[in-house]
């Protein structure tokens, strides 16, 4: 089996992986509460998606 001659530096272990990062969140504004949400889901602030109410939210956040 081929094996590698020398062992890889962590800093070039680092090179190859560097696209491999953890990213912030999307986040776009609720038109309806204009809290952050992620988008193409429903708000899970006011709980409307596309104008309409969607889901009930038991807990309401108290950001309104
Ligand atoms: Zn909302």
């Amino acid at each position: 089996m081929p094996l590698p001659k020398r062992k890889y530096a962590k800093a070039r272990q680092g090179e190859r992986r560097s696209h491999l990062g953890v990213k912030a969140p999307a986040l776009v504004e609720c038109p309806q509460c204009h809290n952050p949400k992620p988008p193409h889901r429903v708000c899970p602030t006011c709980g409307t998606y596309d104008g309409r109410q969607v889901i009930e939210i038991k807990s309401p956040k108290k950001k309104e």
